[in-house]
């Protein structure tokens, strides 16, 4: 193993003890610069509301300014958040194109305000499908029967299917190890049909055709850091603008926002928002995901929700994937 940073070789008397990828000399400094950069991330939350909009919107400038109006569009998916950075970017830019990527497990209601913003409020959307490259379409039933079921959260799925996969009895192994160091709670599911592939399938490829197809070259998108640890380490280390340091141009002009300046925002301009935040729903999401299901009280989980608000929806859920939750342990009735 060699240092991420200067690429010296890494022994057990210069490895950096709370982070294996880099030295000490690395480590030591990577770590100061987080502390600096979690010192920034605090003082950009604590900005008014106004302040906000104004770096927001010289964030997305920036982003049209690198490469071009018609290279950049709104990744958006009709939820909240997204909807708030559309109506900022439209302020500036009335005509920029959104993407929306339908995974065929969308709630009605979110279906609903995508028509609405499309076909009444003037927003450019374009609607992308879960086809793979040779045209074949995919949905949600069909990734869960190819791969197995998105549960718990990405890093849980993605460890699993490695598992399950792995091609070699030291990959297994491997894989075994890092369930058991990582999340040990959840090693009696790993025989069991779980992926993370789902997102891949549904959401990122067909997103990701359709943008190189326009030639577009960089994605706006409405997410905030507080969202999770994995959102606040990756602006940690990257920002909110994220150009030619990874495979995919992103510009992630909310990222300093936290949920109240969202609902201030779409207080004080009106903004229309799918009619689920009504009915109880903090997010919009996919109806059937199983991302963070175990952590929500039972009783009220996302699926015992659906029963009460979606009957049709929870009975095509209970009759295709009811056999699953229980395996999961995930109660839902
Ligand atoms: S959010 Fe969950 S259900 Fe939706 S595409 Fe991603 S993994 Fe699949
Ligand atoms: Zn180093």
């Amino acid at each position: 193993m060699i240092c991420k940073k200067c690429l010296k070789e890494l022994t057990d008397d210069n490895i950096y003890p709370s982070d294996h990828r880099y030295c000490i000399t690395c480590g030591t400094n990577h770590s100061t610069y987080l502390s600096e950069r979690k010192q920034t991330l605090k003082s950009l939350r604590e900005m008014n509301l106004e302040s906000k909009i104004i770096q927001t919107k010289y964030l997305i400038k920036c982003a049209v300014m690198e490469f071009g109006l018609n290279k950049v569009y709104i990744s958006y998916s009709g939820g909240k958040d997204s909807t708030v950075l559309s109506h900022i970017a439209k302020s500036m830019y009335p005509n920029i194109l959104h993407l929306f990527a339908n995974t065929t497990n969308e709630y009605p209601e979110t279906l609903k305000h995508i028509r609405w913003e499309s076909e009444e409020n003037g927003t450019n959307i374009i609607t992308v499908f879960p086809k793979d490259i040779h045209g074949k379409v995919w949905t949600f039933k069909k990734v869960v029967e190819t791969y197995g079921y998105p549960m718990f959260s990405k890093r849980i799925s993605n460890a699993i299917r490695t598992y399950r996969h792995a091609r070699s009895p030291r990959t297994k192994a491997n894989a075994e190890e890092y369930i058991n160091r990582n999340f040990k709670k959840y090693d009696k599911y790993k025989n069991l049909p779980i992926s993370d592939k789902c997102c891949d399938k549904l959401k990122k490829e067909p997103l990701r055709r359709k943008a190189k197809e326009l030639e577009l070259e960089c994605a706006i998108l409405g997410i905030l850091a507080s969202e999770s640890y994995q959102r606040e380490k990756d602006w940690l280390e990257y920002g909110c603008n994220v150009f030619y340091k990874r495979k995919d141009n992103q510009s992630r002009p909310l990222s300093f926002w936290t949920n109240d300046d969202i609902l201030e925002y779409i207080k004080r301009y009106n903004i229309q928002i799918p009619k689920l935040y009504e009915m109880g729903y903090t997010r919009n999401g996919c109806m059937f995901c199983g991302f963070g299901v175990q952590l929500e009280l039972d009783g009220h989980n996302r699926y015992q929700k659906l029963k009460e608000t979606h009957p049709a929806q929870y009975n095509y859920f209970l009759n295709n994937f009811g056999h699953l939750m229980s395996k999961f342990e995930i109660n839902v009735a």
